[in-house]
C-alpha cells in the first residue's frame, strides 16, 4: 500500500481525551476515530489489525469445533421476556422500538437469541454436544464509556455457547474453549492470566477470565506467590487467621461515643485494633433489609454478598431504613439487637473476642460484645474483599495485587437459559432432558487495544506480527522522480515476495517518515535511501530491538524473512 494513496493521518499530539497509552496510540497511528462518546471509527490501518485478531479467533473456534453463526443484532424483547432479562438487564440495554410499537433490544448479548435458535435446532442427544458462535457487534449502555476501544457503547464480541446433555459433556466443552482461549490470545501475541471470576448470583460453576495485566485495567486480580492460585477480587477468597482480640470474655457494656462514627475514629477512641469492630451495613436486597457484620478492617465485597443472598438487586439501605431497621441515627448499627432483621456475618465475626459494635443508640456503642453470647452467628459467609498480603486460600501464602484489562470470559452458565427458555431433547432412554449451557466471550477490539497496552514505547505501537496491519514499513527517501521509479521497483518485488507492505512513497521529510514508521509500528522497518541509490544498500531494522542491518536487494527478503522471524 502506498501511503500517499492510504488513508493514515498520523498525529503528532496526545488526544487530550486519551488517558491510557493504546487509546493515544490508537488515535495517533491513525487506527481509530472517535464518532462520539464510546463510539469509534476503525480506519484502514486499524480495520487491518481488528481483522487480523478475527482471522486468529475464527481460525481457532472453528478448530475447537465450534460453528460459526451470523445473528441479528436487534432481537426481540419476547426472547428476553422468555428468559426474564427483559425486565431484569437494567439500564445498559439499549431497547428500541419499529414503527408497530414493536420492543426490541440492540443486543449487548446473545444467550437468549442463540438459545432460541438452537432449540430449533436440535432434538436428540445425537445432536449434541454443540457449541455456536459469531463474531459481531455488541451494544452496552455503558455508564462510564473510557479508554477508547477498551470500553466502548458498540463492540465486537466473539461469543459461543455451547450446549451438552450433562455435567460432564460441559465440562469437556469449557476444557476446549479454555485451551482455544490460550492458543487464540497466544497466537496474538498477547500474555494473558486466566483467573478465576464470580459467576453471579444466577448460579453457574466455573467461570474465568483472561486478563491481561496492566496499571490501567478496571479489575483487581489477586495473584498466589507461590501456588497457582489466580482470581479476580470480585471471586478472590483467602484464609482465614485466628482470634482476634483476646483474653477472657468481659462484660457486655455500653460507652458513650459522641461524634466518633467512622472506624478510623473509633480505633482512636478505643485505642485498638480496627478488625475488633464489627462494622455493621444495612443494605436493600431485592428491596428487603438485611444487615452485613464484617470486621471492620474489612471492606465488604458486595458480589459475595449478593450471592450469598441469591439477590439479584443489592444497594445500601437509604437512612431511612436503617433508622427503621436499628432504631438508631446512621453509624451505630449492630448485631445486638432485639430487632428482627436478616443478619448475615462474615466467616471473621466469630473469632472476635470482645469487640466493639453500635449499640443501636445515638452516640452509643457497645465493647466486651462477643458473639454468640451477645449475638447468635446464624448465616455465616465469606463477605470481604481479599487485598494483597492476604494468605492464599489454597497454600497460605501470601497474595498480591494486581490490575487487569478482561479480554476474554469463560462461564459455565448451567440450565439458565435452558431451563427458562424450555430447550429439551430426548437422551438415549428416549426421555426430554435439558441440555447444559456454556458461554465464551472475546472482545475483540479491546484485544486489540490490550496488545497495543502491552507492546509499545515512547515512539509509538510495536505489533506482534501476527497481528500487525502490514509486515514491511518501506521507507523510501527520494527527491528525484527516477529515485521514485527505483523505489516502486523495489515495493514491487517486496509485494511480489508475498509481505504486506506499506510503502512510504510521499514527499516528506525522512524526520517524519521515521516518526511515523515508529508510530506505526510494523515489525520490520526497511529504509531505502540515499544508499540505495548509490550503492545499493538496504538498511533493515526489527520495531521490536536489534541493530540496524544492512543489506543489498539480492538478499533483502531472505533478510526480511529472518527479520520477522525473529519478532514476536
Ligand atoms: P466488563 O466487566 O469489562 O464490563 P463484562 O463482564 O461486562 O466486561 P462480558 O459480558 O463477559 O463482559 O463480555 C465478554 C467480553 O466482551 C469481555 O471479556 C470484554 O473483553 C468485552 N467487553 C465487554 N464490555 C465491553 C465494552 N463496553 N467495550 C469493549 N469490550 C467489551
Ligand atoms: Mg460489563
Amino acid at each position: 500500500m502506498r501511503i500517499s494513496r492510504y488513508i493514515l493521518p498520523t498525529l503528532k499530539e496526545d488526544p487530550s481525551d486519551a488517558v491510557v497509552s493504546s487509546h493515544r496510540l490508537m488515535m495517533r497511528a491513525g487506527l481509530i476515530r472517535k464518532e462520539s462518546a464510546g463510539m469509534y471509527v476503525y480506519l484502514p490501518l486499524g480495520l487491518r489489525a481488528l481483522r487480523k485478531v478475527i482471522a486468529i479467533i475464527k481460525e481457532e473456534m472453528d478448530a475447537a469445533g465450534a460453528h460459526e453463526f451470523l445473528m441479528p443484532e436487534m432481537t426481540s424483547a419476547d426472547l428476553w421476556r422468555e428468559s426474564g432479562r427483559w425486565d431484569s438487564m437494567g439500564p445498559e440495554m439499549f431497547r428500541i422500538r419499529d414503527r408497530n410499537g414493536l420492543e426490541y433490544a440492540l443486543a449487548p448479548t446473545h444467550e437468549e437469541a442463540f438459545t432460541a435458535v438452537v432449540r430449533s435446532l436440535i432434538s436428540s442427544y445425537r445432536d449434541l454436544p454443540l457449541n455456536v458462535y459469531q463474531i459481531n457487534t455488541k451494544f452496552r449502555d455503558e455508564i462510564r464509556p473510557r479508554y477508547g476501544v477498551i470500553r466502548s457503547k458498540e463492540f465486537i464480541m466473539k461469543d459461543a455457547y455451547s450446549f451438552d446433555m450433562d455435567e460432564k459433556g460441559l465440562d469437556e466443552s469449557y476444557q476446549a474453549m479454555r485451551r482455544a482461549y490460550r492458543q487464540i490470545f497466544q497466537r496474538c501475541g498477547l500474555e494473558t492470566i486466566p483467573v478465576q471470576a464470580d459467576t453471579g448470583s444466577m448460579g453457574g460453576s466455573d467461570s474465568e477470565e483472561f486478563m491481561v495485566a496492566s496499571e490501567v485495567g478496571e479489575e483487581v486480580l489477586l495473584l498466589c506467590g507461590s501456588c497457582d492460585y489466580k482470581a479476580n477480587q470480585e471471586k478472590a477468597e483467602f484464609r482465614r487467621g485466628d482470634r482476634k482480640g483476646g483474653g477472657a470474655p468481659e462484660a457486655l457494656r455500653e460507652v458513650s461515643t459522641p461524634d466518633v462514627k467512622t472506624i478510623a475514629d473509633l480505633a482512636a477512641f478505643f485505642q485498638c485494633d480496627e478488625g475488633l469492630f464489627l462494622k455493621s451495613i444495612v443494605y436493600l436486597a431485592d428491596g428487603a433489609p438485611v444487615m452485613a457484620v464484617v470486621p471492620g478492617n474489612r471492606e465488604i465485597n458486595e458480589l459475595k454478598l449478593a450471592r450469598a443472598l441469591k439477590a439479584t438487586a443489592l444497594e445500601l439501605a437509604p437512612d431511612s431504613v436503617v433508622e427503621e431497621v436499628t432504631g438508631a441515627p446512621v453509624g451505630f448499627a449492630g448485631p445486638v439487637t432485639d430487632k428482627k432483621v436478616r443478619m448475615l456475618f462474615d466467616l471473621a465475626v466469630k473469632g472476635v473476642v470482645n469487640g466493639i459494635t453500635g449499640a443501636n443508640k445515638k452516640d452509643l456503642h457497645y465493647a466486651g460484645v462477643n458473639p454468640g453470647r451477645d449475638f447468635t452467628i446464624g448465616e455465616e459467609y465469606d463477605l470481604t474483599k481479599a487485598v494483597a498480603g492476604d494468605p492464599c486460600p489454597k497454600c497460605g501464602s501470601p497474595m498480591r495485587e494486581t490490575k487487569g484489562i478482561e479480554v476474554g470470559h469463560i462461564f459455565k452458565l448451567g440450565y439458565k437459559y435452558t431451563k427458562s427458555m424450555k430447550v429439551s431433547v430426548l437422551n438415549e432412554q428416549g426421555r426430554e432432558t435439558t441440555p447444559i449451557m456454556g458461554c465464551y466471550g472475546i472482545g475483540v477490539n479491546r484485544t486489540v487495544a490490550a496488545i497495543v497496552e502491552q507492546h509499545h514505547d515512547d515512539k509509538g505501537i510495536i505489533w506482534p506480527k501476527a497481528i500487525a496491519p502490514f509486515d514491511v514499513h518501506l521507507v523510501g527517501i527520494w527527491k528525484e522522480e527516477q529515485e521514485l521509479r527505483a523505489l516502486e521497483g523495489l515495493y514491487d518485488t517486496l509485494s511480489k515476495a508475498g509481505f504486506e507492505v506499506l510503502y512510504d512513497d510521499r514527499k516528506a521529510s525522512p524526520g517524519i517518515k521515521f516518526a511515523d514508521a515508529d508510530l506505526a509500528g510494523l515489525p520490520v522497518r526497511v529504509t531505502a535511501g540515499k544508499g540505495y541509490f548509490q550503492t545499493g544498500d538496504l538498511e533493515i531494522k526489527c520495531r521490536w530491538g536489534g541493530e540496524v542491518v544492512k543489506v543489498k536487494e539480492s538478499g533483502l527478503v531472505e533478510a526480511i524473512r529472518d527479520s520477522l522471524a525473529g519478532c514476536p
